[in-house]
């Protein structure tokens, strides 16, 4: 497979001092480190380039978030805290400095694709970021790494419309709050219906608001679907990309949904994720010129985590030859 076009990885193994504190908590430095290990050893290995993540500047921060929560976040972690508002945002005294460094991969991201350095381009990184919202962090995320990803793509680059598709199995509620009300963004989701399943977000009502009206598109799944409930969802999407003509895509990849993977009662298969990352290449090929981006989200189960994300790539390269 050496012949395969190559995969940029953005990575850092700075991302591992943001500590969770041990214990129960899911999002784990492992989470990386198994990513990393399974690639090194997948047929893909010769394909990689890897680049250092830089840190988001405070401007970058701002296209979303809040000078409020800036100043909160970073006051938290140097007076010592845990936590921020919640358990499940565990922070240690460098997290703030390891949130922008994983807010910026997705900007290094944005570069390699805008160079056409190679065929795929993924943001490997933590904190992961959707459930962010702008003054304050949810659900393990502090900055909101896909949203600052298209206002970055959008301001840097001038590609006006820019659309997030989001497979976690968790409703990215932080990225609906950002384009909502914004003509010029989209966002598509497909997640555990919010009946069952955290944050409550990301019902199939939920289109959009004002001049926004139209932009969200919401596919909520009942526990236990998988593989023949996704694919049946496909031709929507193509649908709704067709009518919204976007100019970029970021890819929310969150690996959650694993059928092992105990954060939803979802039932993905590792071939499932190989099937999405076909989907998403024919999705930027038709829309926006090859130009797609994904970024890390969730994804816990340490056994699985790296071959879901080998089979993603494996997709994508399969549909750029
Ligand atoms: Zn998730």
């Amino acid at each position: 497979m050496d012949h395969l076009p190559a995969i940029t990885l953005i990575t850092d193994p700075a991302f591992s001092r943001h500590d969770t504190g041990g214990g129960e908590h899911p999002e784990v430095a492992e989470r990386v480190q198994v990513i990393t290990d399974r690639l090194d050893q997948s047929p893909l290995a010769g394909t990689l380039n890897r680049l250092p993540s830089r840190a988001a500047l405070r401007s970058q921060l701002l296209s979303f978030h809040t000078e409020a929560w800036l100043f909160r976040f970073e006051e938290a972690v140097l007076s010592g805290r845990t936590y921020i508002d919640h358990p499940d945002n565990q922070v240690c005294y460098d997290s703030y400095e390891i949130a922008t460094l994983a807010a910026g991969a997705g900007l290094v991201g944005i570069d390699a694709v805008e160079q056409r350095s190679s065929n795929a381009v993924f943001s490997l990184t933590r904190p992961p970021g959707h459930h962010a919202e702008p003054n304050m962090p949810f659900g393990f995320c502090f900055f909101n790494n896909c949203v600052i990803a298209a206002r970055y793509w959008q301001r840097q680059y001038g590609r006006q419309r820019v659309c997030v598709f989001d497979f976690d199995a968790h409703h990215g509620n932080g990225i609906q709050t950002a384009f909502e009300e914004d003509p010029s963004t989209a966002y598509i989701s497909i997640h555990e219906h919010p009946s069952f399943s955290y944050p409550g977000t990301g019902w199939a009502e939920e289109h959009g608001i004002g001049a926004g009206k139209g932009t969200i598109l919401n596919l909520p799944l009942p526990p236990g679907a998988g593989e023949r409930e996704v694919l049946r969802l496909l031709p929507k999407i193509r649908i709704f990309l067709e009518k919204f003509q976007p100019d970029a895509l970021v890819i929310a990849a969150g690996f959650d949904a694993h059928r092992e993977d105990d954060m939803s009662g979802l039932a993905f298969s590792v071939d499932l994720y190989r099937k999405l990352g076909t989907f998403i290449m024919d999705l930027a090929r038709n829309h926006t010129q090859g130009r797609v981006m994904s970024i890390l989200e969730g994804g816990y189960h340490l056994d699985k985590l790296g071959l879901c994300v080998e089979a993603y790539l494996i997709g994508i390269l399969e549909n750029t030859k």
